[in-house]
């Protein structure tokens, strides 16, 4: 670690609880501070299959539990569709505190993307979760994700849907069910979601 620079601390172990609950006091990065609470990955331990998203939203940050929003229902929907059971998935972020601002009224937070340095700080947690849920799949939603895992120059828009690895771990990345939610031609988009899903599925048989 460079001294001085954010990072989060895990501790040395490899009890799934301690850590989760190790996570609940992070202050890693600044954005601790703003935010309700940590929001750790949620599902089986180990799973074949791990989600990782880019950060909590407005609704997950309130519940403590990652994808309950609007995209969270989307990409429930997408999972039905392509043959996948969330219960058997372990869902997570690739950055656990909700980043936002507020409005000019000072009342709705309004979603920011993390900084590189935020994504780099929060990566011990998601590596940590890695290692203990052991996917035989690891699927990245959204270009956040993707380069969390896959590094800062993998571009989502030229290797969307493919079989790719990450450190012997396979991985596919696919956009973000909220990239969906925010398409001009949404059932185009989410059709692309369900395609990338069902890649997903038949990778881990
Ligand atoms: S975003 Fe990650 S590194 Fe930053 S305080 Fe939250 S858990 Fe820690």
């Amino acid at each position: 670690m460079t001294p001085g620079r954010p990072m989060a601390e895990v501790p040395d172990t490899d009890s799934f609880p301690e850590i989760r609950a190790s996570a609940r006091s992070c202050t890693g990065c600044g954005l601790y501070r703003d935010a309700t609470q940590t929001v750790f990955g949620a599902g089986p331990v180990p799973a074949r299959m791990m989600m990782v998203g880019e950060q909590p939203g407005d609704q997950e940050d309130r519940a403590g539990e990652p994808f309950v929003g609007p995209a969270g229902r989307l990409l429930d929907k997408a999972l039905v569709d392509a043959g996948i059971d969330r219960a058997e998935v372990y869902v997570t972020n690739a950055v656990k505190h909700f980043k936002f601002r507020r409005d000019e009224r000072g009342g709705r937070r309004i979603h920011q993307k993390p900084s590189r340095t935020e994504v780099v700080a929060c990566h011990p947690w998601l590596a940590a979760e890695t290692r203990l849920v052991r996917p035989e799949l690891l699927v990245l939603l959204g270009a956040t994700a993707a380069q969390a895992v896959l590094g800062s120059s993998f571009r989502l828009t030229r290797h969307r849907g493919e079989v790719l690895s990450a450190d012997d771990t396979p991985c596919l990345a696919t956009n973000h069910p909220s990239a969906v939610l925010r398409a001009p031609d949404r059932d185009a988009a989410y059709q692309g979601l369900v395609d990338d899903l069902r890649v997903a599925a038949e990778a881990v048989g």
